[in-house]
């Protein structure tokens, strides 16, 4: 089935043609960071905006870079939730408008689930599997049974891992969104020069807590101001990437052994972290367990990872339907293997 997928949920805007939820045609993104990082983070009433201009023609190229016209299409997925309100609307107006005008079922997506199910856009992944999605708004272990079958573990008590990466580099005077260039400096850094603490580690259960090394990390540049700047800075990233990731691997590690999972998925833009990614890889490799990252084109926001659930929604019954509202806040668990809204 060749989908046309449209993603809007918060500051990229994407487009793609997935055929049989497997062979990506197109995967168009257009993010909108130097917009926002005027102003240090997110604005939602620009990101609405920049959906809205940039929507149809990221559609455009995509179909154009996929080689088919709208009449080639089967079926439309589109991001239903979580994320921005103005954001998700901008593109449901537009998937639906392009469902109803060309006579096509619409499936809606949970934004999670897409990023959780992008490595089968890459390569076979059997069920069930430990995920662990880990971006600017989530940081949430589930165990996946099957499609639409998510059953939450833990998750965060505050920030999102990817929240606190970019609020750190905010402090250290890096750009927005930070979380790549506290990764890059990492690497000249090292991790053990400042002991930041180890939140939830100690505690049974699977929830994670970041804003502590947040403010450990705050305090630690209010009492010595020249940490923010060269040759400290590489230093302080390094320590504070170090704690993030012993945190997040142990935690995750420890639920894949207590659920006997043997394959963990790690989803979601802060799955692009190199110090993450050689921990759990080397974690996997000690413990014999199998982690697999999507490669980071497929970490980050972008449309193709929704039509991996489209797919499959739509190949095991699930009507399409041509109306929907955005649910701006949405628990993965919610979700089933059909479909709602109105035929
Ligand atoms: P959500 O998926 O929870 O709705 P989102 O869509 O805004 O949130 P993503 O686009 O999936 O989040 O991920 C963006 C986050 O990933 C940002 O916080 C960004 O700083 C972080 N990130 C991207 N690359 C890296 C990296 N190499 N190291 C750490 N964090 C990173
Ligand atoms: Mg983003
Ligand atoms: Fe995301």
């Amino acid at each position: 089935m060749r989908i046309l997928a449209i993603e809007s949920s918060c500051d990229e805007t994407s487009a793609a043609v997935v055929c049989d939820g497997r062979h990506i045609l197109s995967n168009i993104v257009s993010s909108q960071v130097d917009i926002h990082a005027l102003y240090g983070g997110v604005v939602p009433e620009l990101a609405a905006r920049q959906h809205l201009e940039a929507g149809p023609l990221v559609v455009e190229q995509a179909l154009q870079q996929a080689g088919v016209c709208l009449s080639d299409i089967e079926a439309v997925a589109v991001t239903q939730g979580p994320g921005l309100v103005g954001a998700l609307l901008v593109g449901l107006s537009l998937a639906k408008g392009i469902a109803w005008g060309a006579g096509l079922p619409l499936v809606g997506v949970h934004h999670i689930e897409g990023h959780i199910l992008a490595p089968l856009l890459e390569r076979d992944l059997a069920f069930p599997f430990l995920a662990l999605a880990v971006s600017g708004g989530h940081t949430h272990l589930y165990r996946v049974e099957g499609f639409g079958q998510y059953h939450l573990l833990g998750q965060t008590l505050d920030d999102a891992a990817g929240e606190a990466f970019d609020k750190v580099a905010k402090m250290c005077g890096l750009a927005y969104p930070g979380g790549a260039l506290i990764d890059r400096l990492a690497a000249q850094g090292d991790g053990c020069r400042f002991a930041l603490p180890r939140p939830m580690l100690q505690h049974e259960g699977f929830d994670f807590s970041f804003s502590g090394i947040k403010t450990a990390v705050l305090t630690l540049l209010k009492k010595q101001p020249e940490l923010a700047l060269p040759p400290h800075l590489a230093n302080l990233a390094a320590s504070f990437q170090e704690a993030v990731v012993e945190v997040l691997s142990k935690k995750t590690f420890a639920a894949a052994r207590q659920q006997r999972l043997e394959r963990i998925v790690i989803a979601g833009g802060v799955a692009c972290n190199s110090g993450l990614r050689q921990r759990c890889l080397a974690l996997a490799q000690q413990q014999g367990v199998e982690v697999v990252f999507p490669s980071p084109a497929l970490c980050g926001d972008n449309a193709a990872m929704l039509a991996v659930a489209a797919e499959a929604r739509l190949q095991g019954g699930a009507a399409g339907y041509r109306s929907f509202d955005a649910r701006p806040v949405w628990p993965l668990e919610q979700v089933t293997s059909r479909s709602s809204g109105t035929p």
